[in-house]
C-alpha cells in the first residue's frame, strides 16, 4: 500500500498547493517525515541529494503554522546563497494558497531592506548561518522567536565550516521550538550538533537500493595533488598490502602506463582494457582469479562483469565519473559478508566530485591523510 497525500493532514491550502505542484505521491523520505513534523517532533532526517527535503520539511510546518498571526514563525538555515533562494522559491510555491510570506536573508545584499521585509509581516526567514548571526548578535530583529528551526544540507553547512557560527545561532533561539535537521550524509560533528540542538528527536533516513548500504566496505578518499597520483598508488600498496585489489583508470593509456609503472616497482600486477584480445584477457582475468596476480589495473568499461571473489581493495586511481560508476566500481569488494575498502584518489580540483558522489550515494566518504614515505621507512 503506498502513502498518498490525502493520508497526512495537511491544510487544504497547502494540499491545494501540493496538486497544482503536480506532486502525484509522497517521495519516501516525505512519507517518514511528514506524520512526525505533524506530531510536532524534533527530528533528524537523511536522505541523499533529490529526495524531495524541502517538501519533507515545508508541507507539515506551513500546515500547521498560521501566517496571519504575527511575527516570524519559521527559520530555516541553508549553507549557501543558492540554496537560500531555491528553499525559499519552494516554500513560496507550497504556501502561496496560505498566503505566507517568506523572507531570504543571506550576506552581500542589503541589511535595512531584508529588515523591512521581516517586520513587514514575514512568517518565513529562510537565511544562511553568516548573515542570520550578524543579523542576532547586533540585535537587529525585534522579537524573533521563531517557534520552528529547520537546519537545511547540514553537512554541506559542516563542510563549508559554518558549524560554529550555527551553534551561535542557537544561543539565540528560544529553548521551546521544534528544531529538525537534515542532511544527505551524518558525519560524526553533525551527530553530536544534533544531539545539542534537538530534543528527543525522531530519526528518520532512506538510503538508497543498491546504492552504497553495503556497510562491509570501509570508504575513504585521498586528497593528492595530480603529479604525485602513481606515487600515492605505490605507496598506498606499500602500506596496505592487499590481498587482490582492482585499481581504476580512465583510458586504455593510463591503464598500461601505471601497469608499466608498478611492474618495474616489483608488483604482481597485469592491466584489462579493451583494446586487448578476448583469448589475453580472459588470460589476465584467470591469473587474477587464482592469485597468480594480486593487483589489477582496468579501465570501468574493461572491468564490466568481471566477477573475481575476494577483492579486498578497490582503488579509483581517478575519480569516476558519477555516482552510478562509483557505486559500480565499489561493490566489487566486500562481498559475500567480507571486509572491503573502496579508496578514491582526488586532487583538491577534485573535491567537489566526491563530495557529490557522497551525497548523491547518501555515504560519508572519509578524507584520509596519505602515509609519507618518512613514515613507510619506520
Ligand atoms: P533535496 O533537498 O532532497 O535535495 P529537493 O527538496 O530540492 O531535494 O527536491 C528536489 C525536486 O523534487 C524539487 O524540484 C521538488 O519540487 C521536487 N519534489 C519534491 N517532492 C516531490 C514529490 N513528492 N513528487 C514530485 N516531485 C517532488
Ligand atoms: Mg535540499
Amino acid at each position: 500500500m503506498t502513502t498518498t497525500f490525502e493520508s497526512f493532514a495537511l491544510d487544504a491550502a497547502i494540499f491545494k498547493a501540493v496538486q497544482e505542484a503536480g506532486f502525484k505521491e509522497p517521495s519516501p523520505i516525505q512519507q517518514q517525515a511528514i506524520p512526525l513534523v505533524l506530531e510536532g517532533h524534533d527530528m533528524v532526517a537523511q536522505a541523499q541529494t533529490g529526495t524531495g527535503k524541502t517538501a519533507a520539511f515545508a508541507l507539515p510546518i506551513l500546515s500547521k503554522v498560521d501566517p496571519r498571526e504575527k511575527g516570524v514563525h519559521v527559520l530555516v538555515i541553508t549553507p549557501t546563497r543558492e540554496l537560500a533562494t531555491q528553499v525559499s522559491d519552494e516554500i513560496y510555491m507550497l504556501g502561496r494558497f496560505k498566503g505566507f510570506k517568506t523572507v531570504t536573508v543571506y550576506g552581500g545584499s542589503s541589511y535595512t531592506r531584508q529588515m523591512k521585509l521581516i517586520e513587514a509581516g514575514a512568517s518565513v526567514v529562510v537565511a544562511t548561518p553568516g548573515r542570520m548571526l550578524d543579523l542576532l548578535k547586533n540585535n537587529r530583529l525585534k522579537d524573533f522567536n521563531p517557534s520552528v528551526v529547520v537546519l537545511d544540507e547540514a553537512d554541506e553547512m559542516l563542510d563549508m565550516g559554518f558549524l560554529d557560527d550555527i551553534k551561535e545561532i542557537f544561543t539565540y533561539l528560544p529553548s521551546s521550538r521544534q528544531t529538525m535537521l537534515f542532511s544527505a550524509t551524518m558525519p560524526e560533528p553533525i551527530k553530536q550538533l544534533a544531539k545539542k540542538i534537538l530534543k528527543e528527536p525522531k530519526f528518520v533516513s532512506v538510503t538508497p537500493a543498491n546504492m552504497t548500504t553495503n556497510v562491509d566496505i570501509e570508504q575513504c578518499y585521498y586528497v593528492i595533488e595530480e603529479w604525485e597520483r602513481d606515487d600515492a598508488v605505490i605507496r598506498l600498496l606499500d602500506t596496505l598490502d592487499p590481498d587482490k585489489a582492482i585499481m581504476f583508470c580512465r583510458t586504455k593509456k593510463e591503464v598500461d602506463m601505471l601497469t608499466t609503472k608498478l611492474t618495474a616497482g616489483g608488483f604482481a600486477v597485469k592491466g584489462l582494457h579493451g583494446d586487448m584480445e578476448q583469448p589475453q584477457r580472459e588470460e589476465v582475468i584467470k591469473a587474477f582469479r587464482f592469485s597468480n596476480i594480486d593487483l589489477l589495473v582496468a579501465t570501468d568499461v574493461a572491468a564490466r562483469g568481471l566477477n573475481v571473489k575476494e577483492i579486498s581493495h578497490v582503488i579509483n586511481v581517478h575519480i569516476p565519473f558519477d555516482p552510478e560508476s562509483y557505486v559500480h566500481r565499489i561493490g566489487r569488494t566486500g562481498r559475500a559478508g567480507k571486509k572491503g575498502m573502496a579508496i578514491t584518489l582526488c586532487t583538491p580540483m577534485e573535491y567537489n566530485s566526491i563530495q557529490r558522489i557522497g551525497k548523491k550515494v547518501g555515504t560519508n566518504i572519509e578524507h584520509r591523510v596519505l602515509p609519507t614515505r618518512g613514515e613507510l621507512q619506520k
